[in-house]
């Protein structure tokens, strides 16, 4: 074992030094950040920030492995939810033809794809608002992830909407590993995206698959109109669940013509552009924050460069989507993302098997910011 140490000059206030000393030094996930807390990180000069992320990340990840995912749509468009982002919503007028449930042999014939080109998780969604009254579809979906599951051994994760308790012990019992259910955003811009169901009947869909034991997986998606105090609720929402989600997607808006948000984003929030610094802020404080959690880079990666999207694996990305399409946006190909990764020294994570850091054992920050890591050899 060695250690090292550098000096952190750059770091302005006392206040983010505590801060950053709390989160750096935990070996635990925390809970109990506060909002002040989580803006203090946020706000942290860029560089340092995405080398205390990727610091952090070396202490609970392999810093090699990033998950590879394939995100199908099985039941497309005809959503009663007014989502203005989304091209599925029957509200809004984007020329999607809805489809029905695809059968069983579809499903798996596509997840079969997906697993021969190194995909380890596969993602299932569908553009409802909820399960309630859907028994026989959920049955269906539940077949679906058996079959998946004891067949070709990948790990399955479901959006489908809002669900209670009894149809989330459905799921579980197939074998679910997780399910999806995204903030989206911040509590306050969440009125500003969608009305047909408040933030808290999403947080309640997340609590019901909390209690199930299924794992979580929640994000939300960056640019929307949304402020940086937006961003730092969002995260502050996030971090402060009894348990972080297992899996954090981070969205980068595709504007899809004929919903709501690409106009607004010509119009109401013409000034407020997504910009690398904020998507690289996010994921670094997201890392900081919930160390534990397999940050994924979302929709809209296949609209970044590659130099951006290493930018994002290092400040603490470690899950992409990859494959055909991603639900109804277009998606990098297996073939370029799996030589991106080999070029830039990544390995695909296995099904089932996130192995454990094997670099940065400890990381000890004084109270003058002096750093000690020490590194297994
Ligand atoms: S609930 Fe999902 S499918 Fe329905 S409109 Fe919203 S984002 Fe689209």
């Amino acid at each position: 074992m060695k250690s090292f140490i550098r000096s952190l000059a750059t770091i302005s206030t006392t206040t983010s030094n505590s801060i950053l000393q709390k989160a750096l030094n935990s070996k635990i996930p925390l809970n109990t950040w506060t909002r002040d807390e989580v803006s203090a990180i946020f706000n942290v000069p860029l560089n340092d920030l995405m080398f205390y992320a990727q610091l952090k990340h070396r202490q609970f990840h392999n810093p090699s492995e990033i998950q590879l995912c394939t995100l199908l749509s099985i039941k497309t468009g005809g959503c009663t939810e007014d989502c203005k982002y989304c091209s599925q919503s029957s509200h809004n007028d984007t020329g999607l033809k809805a489809t029905k449930l695809l059968d069983l042999d579809t499903v798996y014939a596509k997840a079969v794809i997906a697993k021969e080109n190194k995909s380890t998780r596969f993602c299932m969604g569908s553009a409802w608002r909820e399960m309630k009254g859907r028994k026989s579809a959920l049955k269906k979906i539940a077949n679906m992830v058996e079959k998946i599951n004891n067949e070709l051994g990948m790990e399955t994760c479901v959006t489908l909407g809002m669900i209670d308790k009894q149809q989330i012990q459905l799921l579980k019992d197939s074998g679910l590993t997780a399910y999806n259910h995204n903030i989206d955003t911040s509590r306050k811009h969440y009125s500003n995206v969608i009305s047909t169901r408040s933030f808290d009947d999403r947080l309640e869909t997340i609590k019901n698959v909390s209690d199930s034991g299924i794992n979580v997986c929640t994000g939300g998606i960056l640019g929307m109109g949304e402020t940086i105090d937006d961003h730092i609720d969002f995260l502050h929402t996030l971090s402060t669940m009894d348990k972080h989600p297992e899996s954090l997607p981070i969205n980068k808006l595709i504007a899809i013509k004929g919903t709501p948000i690409e106009q607004e984003l010509k119009t109401k929030y013409k000034d407020r552009v997504l910009t690398l610094e904020n998507i690289l802020r996010v994921i670094s404080t997201a890392r900081l924050l919930m160390p534990n959690s397999i940050i994924r880079l979302a929709a809209g990666r296949y609209t970044m460069k590659e130099s951006e999207q290493l930018l994002c694996f290092n400040a603490g990305v470690n899950a992409i989507f990859t494959g055909e399409k991603m639900l109804t946006t277009m998606c990098t190909g297996w073939d370029e993302d799996i030589a991106m990764l080999q070029k830039w020294g990544y390995v695909p994570m296995e099904a089932f098997k996130k192995s454990k850091a094997n670099e940065v054992n400890e990381v000890i920050v004084n109270e003058d910011m002096s750093l000690e890591v020490q590194t297994l050899q």
